[in-house]
């Protein structure tokens, strides 16, 4: 998941969060983000993967990690490696047959907080969108009083994303 995005608020150190972007965003299910994306996972997604009884080969791409960049520090890199394709199809091998995630509870974080992603800068952790060519529930073109901006990123507060 390397999309390009726009930049929808700052989260400073006390949690404070600054809306710089008024969005709309309520995920409609559809998966798509299951079936286009290469999903990246970190080391503490997949121990919570291998507790629930898969082996490394069932889920893992490969077993070589790629480096991505680290929320905690700017222009730091933490190891990371990628979902396994099903067979012949870009779809994750996690998506069943009634297109449902077959580890919803304890999925990724790049999952759980899709389709938003973030970046550490100099003073703060920006929450960034991802465009609405991969996810067709985001509207940027909203006003004040339909965005649910600060909600959304409240949501994404519960997630631990300093690794
Ligand atoms: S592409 Fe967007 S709307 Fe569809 S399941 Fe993923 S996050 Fe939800
Ligand atoms: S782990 Fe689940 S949510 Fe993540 S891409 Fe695979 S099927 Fe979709």
């Amino acid at each position: 998941m390397n999309h390009s995005g726009t930049i929808i608020a700052k989260i400073k150190d006390d949690n404070k969060i600054e809306v710089v972007r008024d969005i709309f965003f309520e995920c409609n299910n559809c998966a798509l983000c299951c079936k286009i994306n290469e999903i990246p996972v970190i080391e503490k997604d997949i121990t919570r993967i291998l507790d629930h009884g898969y082996e490394l080969d069932q889920f893992l791409k490969e077993l070589s990690p790629v480096l991505i960049r680290s929320h905690q520090k700017k222009d730091s890199f933490i190891k990371a490696y990628f979902l396994k394709k099903k067979p012949f199809v870009k779809e994750c091998v996690f998506l069943d047959e009634d297109e449902k995630c077959k580890i919803h509870k304890y999925k990724p974080l790049s999952c759980s907080i899709y389709p938003f992603a973030v970046r550490k800068d100099d003073e703060s952790l920006l929450v960034i969108v991802h465009p609405k060519s991969v996810c067709a529930s985001i509207d940027t073109d909203v006003n004040k009083e339909k965005s649910n901006t600060k909600k959304t990123v409240e949501n994404l507060l519960s997630f631990e994303f300093l690794e």
